[in-house]
């Protein structure tokens, strides 16, 4: 059995989200022509209360995409020093859209309204023009931590007043909605575009959505062309995206169970001196007397993979396919280390 922990998009589609797939009706969505591509974007635009939504290959090119949609050349960004859009999408802030970011700091990678204010640029000669804030939820560096939506009103409340636009990178969204209870409307109604990824916990094998309004989602559309996301029949992807929103959202409870078992499991081993507090599906371990590297090629020697996540971090991400046998098997192979 091999355990494998490095990320939730591991995951592999099921019996039910094959036979979705191959079931698929479809056609040309660069035409807008794909039916289930576009029932796939009226669905979850419609979940969230927002307007309209765009399928793209990766939740990088959703990002990437809205930060263009809300920048220019010699604005800025407000964002978390450890989010996703600056450190893990290739400097894309730069190179796609020629605009310069503002990094905050904040425990569990969270941000508060009152920073963002203190970050806003004055209108003034010498510096770029803020327009944008993004913010992540679940925060994946801050151990898969959640903003509740108490903490998004004054932000959004914020941006509104300052006439800045607020971005949500909602890779794991449905991972904290599904742990706070709070309604996906609720949080469509508080940003102007969401990204959410369908390749993570939802477990397909491709595929994330940018929502937004009918205007932003129509320049997105044309973001998306020359980029390089334009896909042709891709319902065949859209459909595995329709089912995991039909069967695949209420389990990810499941997964959150499952890592803080083995959040409690890692705290009792002599090589964990303690883990980021487990909010969802994500354990982040701190380590002492062993590197990163040679835990990960311990844990490797017994079939099981994580990756490094600092130097005295290691993740373990819990998904759809470690389930209870492959959780007990952890504990009995970390008991023999
Ligand atoms: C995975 C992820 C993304 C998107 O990544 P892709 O691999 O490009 O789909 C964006 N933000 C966060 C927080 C993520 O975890």
């Amino acid at each position: 059995m091999v355990i494998d922990l490095r990320s939730d998009t591991v995951t592999r589609p099921t019996a039910g989200m094959k036979e979705a797939m191959f079931a698929a009706p479809v056609g040309d969505d660069v035409f807008g022509e794909d039916p289930t591509v576009n029932a796939l974007e009226e669905k979850l635009a419609g979940l969230f209360g927002m307007e309209a939504g765009l399928f793209c290959p990766s939740g990088t090119m959703t990002n990437q995409i809205a930060i263009r949609l809300h920048t220019r050349i010699q604005t800025e960004v407000i964002c978390h020093q450890y989010s996703h859009i600056y450190l893990y999408e290739g400097g894309g802030i730069m190179a796609n859209s020629l605009a310069s970011v503002k990094l905050l700091t904040g425990d569990l990678g969270k941000i508060t309204t009152a920073q963002i204010a203190e970050s806003i640029n004055p209108d003034d000669v010498h510096a770029p023009e803020t327009t944008l804030v993004s913010l992540e939820n679940t925060m994946n560096k801050g151990g898969g931590s959640i903003y509740t939506l108490d903490e998004i009103k004054p932000i959004h409340a914020l941006c509104k007043e300052k006439g800045l636009k607020l971005h949500l990178d909602g890779a794991r969204l449905f991972n904290a909605l599904v742990e706070t209870g709070e309604s996906p409307a609720d949080w469509g109604a508080h940003f102007d575009t969401i990204s959410i990824c369908l390749s993570k916990g939802l477990g397909c094998p491709i595929g994330s959505l940018l929502l937004g309004t009918k205007s932003d989602i129509k320049r997105a559309r044309k973001v998306r062309k020359v980029f390089g996301g334009g896909m042709r029949q891709a319902g065949i992807l859209a459909a595995a995206g329709i089912y995991a929103l039909d069967h695949q959202i209420d389990r990810l409870k499941e997964d959150h169970a499952r890592a803080r078992a083995l959040g409690e499991i890692l705290r009792k081993q002599s090589f964990v001196t303690e883990t980021l507090p487990v909010s969802t599906n994500i354990v982040i371990a701190k380590l002492v007397g062993i590197t990163p590297e040679e835990l990960l090629q311990k844990l490797a020697e017994k079939n099981i993979k994580a990756v490094k996540f600092g130097k005295d971090l290691v993740r373990f991400v819990t998904h759809h396919d470690f389930g209870d046998a492959e959780l007990e098997e952890f504990g009995k192979q970390i008991g023999k280390m």
